[in-house]
């Protein structure tokens, strides 16, 4: 073996004194302490470097902030803030924003129907589908049953889509980033151009022999006749969708333009994502290491709860339509309002413009209603 001659050999010069060497020793938990001879002081040098975030979740460390920590009071508050300071914002998403829109996800907490729960997962890996009729049937009443709940029972986007189309109105969205495939996004009205859908979407369909796209609509009536997988009308190998399936890899160019999305934006919003499927659940760590803010916002825990700057748990749509609400800084003024508003609205205080108390006071029942 010549490399490991070669080693040998080098090893052999380096020991007898007749060749320098350098070794490095790459120590991420600063455990080696190494403390060297006296003579050998000058050979020696120590570098500190910060950690990757990569490393911080492999070792299970917490990750120090890059906000301030005097900023963390108020964990929704502080997103609210971010969010009106940031100019080129990206959001990665998962299945958790959809829940609150009747759409179940892999992995929830107790308590939320999970498509796990249905449907055998081993069975919708790339390799079941290629080789067994009866995974492809699982794989497509799997998709049929989304597909009809966005396309025939009216699924709506709900307050973490309708963030991210705000956003973009307001010229502060740089990209979505989503691992969903449930088309969902674009029904709120988002622009195609600001979307990454990593994992691909069910509303496209093509054959998985010749790639001839079909149309979804017609694919999903066969399927309702009792065809469990409907056939290419070309050259009848069976028809899939435009989703990425477990043991299949991603569209390279759109992987490619989500890193370079990480690297551009100055704020990352993390939602409603189990964090565990790969390669999306290492995205955040461009940001990280970029020392980007990275928040994250979900229900349940992940991998990166301990690492990123900001951690709220909490329901995506929730907390969304309060960023929502508080895109715009209230005025000290109209908090003076507010804060007067419920003695008005209970009677409480008279005699003092009572027309703009009013007013305070009917803004202040709206936003108690909405909150
Ligand atoms: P996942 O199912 O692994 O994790 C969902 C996460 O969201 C969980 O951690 C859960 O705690 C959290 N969650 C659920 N409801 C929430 C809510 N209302 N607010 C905040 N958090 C909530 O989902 P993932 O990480 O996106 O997994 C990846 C795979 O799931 C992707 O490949 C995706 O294509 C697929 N998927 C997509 C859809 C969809 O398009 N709607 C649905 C199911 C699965």
């Amino acid at each position: 073996m010549p490399g490991l001659d070669k080693f040998l050999s080098d090893l052999g010069e380096c020991l007898s004194g007749t060749k320098t060497f350098r070794l490095v020793i790459e120590d991420a938990l600063g455990l080696s302490t190494i403390q060297p001879l006296p003579h050998r002081t000058s050979q020696l040098k120590t570098e500190t470097y910060r950690r990757k975030a990569s490393e911080d979740i492999y070792h299970g460390l917490e990750r120090e902030s890059v906000l301030a920590t005097d900023q963390i009071k108020d964990n929704r508050e502080t997103l609210a803030r971010l969010v009106r300071d940031a100019q080129k914002i990206v959001i990665l998403s998962g299945a958790g924003i959809s829940t609150e829109s009747g759409i179940p996800a892999f992995r929830s907490p107790d308590g939320l129907d999970n498509i796990w729960d249905k449907y055998d997962m081993t069975k919708a890996t790339l390799a079941a589908i290629e080789a067994e009729e009866p995974a492809r049937a699982e794989y497509w009443a799997m998709h049929s049953e989304l597909y009809e709940l966005v396309f025939e029972k009216g699924v709506l986007a709900n307050p973490s889509h309708m963030l991210a189309v705000e956003l973009e109105k307001r010229n502060k969205l740089h990209m979505v980033v989503t691992q969903n495939i449930d088309g969902l996004y674009q029904a709120s009205g988002l622009p195609v151009e600001k979307l990454l859908e990593l994992h691909g979407t069910i509303t496209k369909c093509l054959c998985s022999k010749c790639r001839q796209p079909h149309s979804r609509s017609e694919a999903h009536e066969v399927w309702k006749c009792g065809i469990p997988v409907p056939r290419c009308k070309h050259c009848a190998a069976p028809l899939r969708f435009g989703t990425i399936a477990f043991g299949e890899a991603l569209n390279s160019s759109v992987l490619e333009a989500a890193r370079k999305a990480m690297r551009e934006c100055d704020l990352l919003l993390v939602m409603g994502t189990s964090l565990v499927v790969q390669p999306a659940n290492k995205l955040p760590e461009i940001c990280l290491d970029a020392g980007i803010p990275v928040v994250l916002l979900n229900l349940g825990p992940t991998p990166l709860d301990n690492v990123v700057d900001l951690h709220i748990s909490g329901k995506c749509g929730v907390v969304s339509q309060y960023v929502l609400d508080h895109l715009t800084p209230t005025t000290a003024c109209q908090e003076e309002l507010f804060a007067i508003a419920p003695l008005v609205w209970s009677g409480i205080v008279e005699g003092i413009n009572p027309c703009e108390l009013k007013l305070a006071a009917f803004s202040y029942q709206l936003r108690k209603q909405k909150a």
